[in-house]
């Protein structure tokens, strides 16, 4: 069992007083970064090379995160069997627990274990069922032995999925936030996501609402429409891509204006040209937080800029903060009386 010390204040008691913002994304930003393979997307990361997780982690918290939460998305049985390393499952749950762990202690942030979309559930095969809950039992009992937090159940695309993720971290007696991720017509059970979430809701999670598949534009909608209509704690973890009414979730975006991509869409490796700027994440977070959201966060794409623009639309001056940009002292758009006039005047051209 973990000898860690319970963060105080608690997930539960940050969020009766304001917002708690929680930086996700590792996987596709580890993806960028050369360290994790598209496709399988498997956290093998947090053993091959612990040091970029760290640095993720910590880069995140610089940046405005209230939350480390360890990188065991994906990391779970289905995923290792796939890929045929299950002997890795335990060491790579440890591991990203114990990175997130280090990084929660030395910051003072919480420390959320998580568990995942499973892949294997199936509406009507109880045996799927039952092997969905011995991975939810294994994932979270691990995270129990590191002394998380609070736990995150995430992705979801079934409700009953999501509902056994909740009675399995309930039995674990640990605050819980339980998200899905929406497909254009909603779930893959036919469930709408205002529904899900108040069956989750009613089934007693802290905390429910959305994250990954939907841009702020498109997840906005149903965020206020949950938020109407649950009486706990909303999360809105949108993925920070230009999602449309035709588009609505980042695996449906289609670039006209490039014919070199391998793969079918955009999804998930050339969606750079979908990437929200920090400003309508600004803008997001605002919207949200004055509705009465107040667990806040972005999914697949994020980086710490975003991080950051949301904590300081938050009015949070993070340490990061400390670079936020600066213009006045630009060579050729500067106002600073230390810019040469002949410079300044170069500028103006660009105006
Ligand atoms: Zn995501």
């Amino acid at each position: 069992m973990s000898t860690r010390k319970v963060t105080s204040p608690g997930l539960l008691e940050r969020l009766e007083k304001g917002a708690v913002i929680c930086a996700e994304g590792y996987l596709f930003e580890l993806e960028r970064r050369g360290y994790i393979q598209a496709g399988a997307f498997v956290p093998e990361v947090v053993l091959e090379h612990p040091e970029k997780v760290y640095e993720l982690h910590r880069e995140f918290v610089h940046a405005g995160s209230d939350v480390v939460e360890a990188f065991t998305y994906y990391g779970h049985r289905e995923k290792l069997r796939v890929i045929g390393k299950e002997e890795l499952l335990e060491p790579l749950n440890r591991n990203a627990l114990q990175i997130a762990a280090d990084v929660a202690d030395e910051s003072g942030a919480l420390l959320a274990g998580n568990i995942c979309n499973t892949n294997i559930w199936e509406p009507n095969n109880q045996e799927t069922h039952a092997s969905v809950r011995s991975m939810f039992e294994e994932q979270v009992g691990w995270t129990v032995d590191a002394g998380a937090d609070f736990i995150i159940g995430e992705t979801f695309c079934w409700v009953e999925e999501a509902l056994m993720a909740l009675q399995v971290i309930q039995a674990a007696d640990k605050p819980s936030v339980i998200t899905f991720a929406l497909d254009a017509d909603g779930l893959h059970d036919g469930v709408d996501g205002v529904t899900a979430c108040k069956q989750l809701a009613d089934a007693g999670a802290d905390v429910v609402g959305l994250n990954c598949s939907r841009g702020p534009a498109t997840m906005l909608p149903v965020i206020k429409e949950i938020r109407s209509t649950v009486s706990c704690h909303v999360a809105a973890l949108p993925v920070p891509y230009r999602t449309t009414a035709d588009m609505p979730t980042f695996q449906l975006l289609q670039d006209k204006s490039c014919s070199c991509t391998p793969d079918i869409g955009t999804f998930p490796t050339a969606l750079d040209p979908f990437v929200c700027n920090r400003y309508e994440i600004a803008e997001f977070a605002k919207d949200m937080y004055t509705k009465g959201v107040n667990y806040l966060g972005l999914c697949c794409g994020a980086g710490p800029h975003h991080v950051r623009s949301m904590a300081e639309a938050l009015g949070r001056t993070p340490p990061a903060s400390h670079y936020s940009p600066d213009m006045s002292k630009h060579a050729y758009q500067g106002t600073d009386e230390n810019i040469p006039n002949y410079y300044r005047k170069l500028g103006k051209m660009y105006e």
